[in-house]
């Protein structure tokens, strides 16, 4: 058992190639490997930041998630190994217990497959050298200018030149509106969305269907990208087809499954067909798929590194490896974020985080509870957060008790206080619950719809799309306004 560190989900890492590797350093790089083996069960990632985290290695993730926690982590075990707490759990206690929380706010890179595998302390030492500091006697003589000096030193190793993340806000860089969905949202007008769950067949008139009972009523569609790690029509497809119909989508692309490569090109390509509302997720594990399950070590990037790394795409014009994009996409950026996961504190963190790298909006996982959501609330306006991000809470109508007790005992970050589960089951017939479900979604809609810091509502009636404009009638929700957008540029000569 490591002395600082959970065990780690995954063996260690091994590089790309030894060939020119000599025996000297061959050495040395298992005498780190075993030291580092010892104390923090390393994964020999070479791209170490364990300064950031609290001596902690965020490594031992099943996830690899080096930006905070996932939704479905909880106090007493990982999401995906219940036999191990969760990695960000014990660093989050410990960065508090140190009075460092504040340090897990920067945004650390992708790890960087050139270093994997290699050692670490020579390098520190390198740019020890290179930088001529810390000098050992400032640690007696000033010592302000050796901690300074020290994180200088550190921060130069794990922010490489092709990501430089930092703790700080990044405004977006454009004035008009990218999107219908953005319009609306800047009128200050309550704004409702929605989610269609991509088909399951080839066949697309299920969602020209639902678009068609959806028209009129919200101003955007979510559709995911393979939820819960199941195959679906793909959410580039299905957000195209969607457009063709009249409603603008959602994309939601998930860091599952695909690499930085695959990320850059996926958006892009969704940037070329018209796409311009993207929802970044890290993604549910593989784990909570259908089998034959595929290898563990799926995940090359996390929700905040998406984000960083697409709102450089649009406002820098660059790609992850530095080449100018001629022609850059036109986004308007979003993230998830769970209230109920983690004490909202933490979680306040990890959306600050979310915020800092680019999220522009933010939809939430379903509200039940109206009092925890608030406390989440108070600890983003704690942070100031409330100013830089249109915020729209989840809502799932309840469409049965079955339904209600599967969600609040089986999906991760979903809380339905006892009183509303007792209203289900005593709800009497399939009618009668489904009254009782909308009865609820109203009263929970009238609280949210009045409450400060909230821009518009994420109503995710997944099977059950049709209940959505009754909802928004019966509330009395505004039907979104449709905005002349500025003109596009032509995608044309881009090499
Ligand atoms: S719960 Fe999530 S963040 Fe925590 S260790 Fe497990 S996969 Fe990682």
């Amino acid at each position: 058992m490591p002395l600082f560190s959970p065990r780690r989900y995954q063996p260690p890492f091994y590089p790309y190639s030894r060939e020119k590797e000599s025996l000297s350093m061959g050495l040395f790089t298992a005498f780190e490997a075993v030291t580092k083996g010892i104390l923090f069960d390393c994964r020999m990632c070479g791209n170490c930041i364990l300064q950031e985290t609290a001596l902690v290695c965020p490594m031992t993730c099943p996830k690899g998630m080096r930006n905070g926690l996932c939704g479905g982590a909880t106090p007493e075990a990982c999401e995906v190994d219940p036999t191990r707490p969760c990695t960000w759990y014990v660093i989050y206690d410990k960065a508090e217990k140190k009075g460092q929380l504040d340090k897990l706010l920067e945004i650390n890179a992708p790890m960087d497959g050139d270093r994997v595998g290699r050692e670490t302390w020579l390098e520190v030492i390198r740019v020890w050298r290179k930088r001529g500091g810390p000098k050992l006697l400032d640690y007696f003589r000033d010592r302000q200018k050796f901690d300074e000096e020290r994180e200088g030193l550190f921060r130069e190793i794990r922010q490489p030149d092709w990501w430089q993340g930092d703790a700080e806000y990044h405004a977006p860089q454009y004035e008009e509106p990218i999107s219908q969905f953005e319009a609306n949202l800047r009128t200050g007008a309550f704004t409702t969305v929605t989610e269609i769950a991509p088909p399951l067949t080839a066949s697309t008139e299920i969602i020209g269907k639902k678009v068609g009972w959806l028209k009129g009523y919200v101003a955007a569609a979510n559709f995911t990208d393979n939820a819960s790690a199941s195959p679906r029509m793909s959410s580039i497809a299905s957000s195209k087809i969607c457009m063709g119909h009249g409603i603008e989508p959602i994309m939601q692309i998930q860091a599952r499954d695909r690499n930085r490569t695959v990320i850059e090109s996926d958006v892009m390509g969704a940037a070329g067909l018209g796409i311009r509302n993207i929802l970044c997720i890290t993604g549910d594990h593989q784990r909570f798929g259908p089998g034959p399950l595929s290898k563990p070590d799926q995940f090359d990037m996390d929700a905040v590194q998406m984000l960083w790394m697409l709102r450089r795409m649009r406002d820098e014009d660059i790609y992850l490896d530095g080449r100018t994009i001629k022609i850059p996409p036109r986004f308007f950026l979003g993230a998830a974020a769970s209230p109920f996961g983690a004490p909202p504190k933490y979680e306040a963190i990890r959306a600050e985080k979310k915020i800092n790298a680019g999220a522009q909006f933010i939809q939430t996982q379903p509200i039940f509870d109206y009092d925890r959501f608030t406390d989440w609330l108070e600890a983003l306006d704690k942070r100031n957060l409330l100013n830089k991000v249109y915020l729209l809470p989840g809502l799932i109508p309840l469409k049965s008790a079955r339904a209600t007790h599967f969600m609040d005992e089986e999906v991760p970050g979903v809380v339905i206080p006892p009183e509303l589960i007792k209203r289900m089951d005593e709800a009497g017939d399939k009618e009668g619950q489904q009254q009782e479900g909308v009865t609820i979604a109203l009263e929970l809609i009238e609280k949210l719809k009045n409450t400060p810091g909230i821009n518009g509502l994420h109503v995710m009636a997944v099977h059950w799309e049709a209940i959505v404009p009754r909802l928004i009638e019966e509330a009395g929700l505004p039907r979104p306004l449709e905005q002349p957008l500025p003109e596009t540029e032509p995608a044309s000569s881009q090499v």
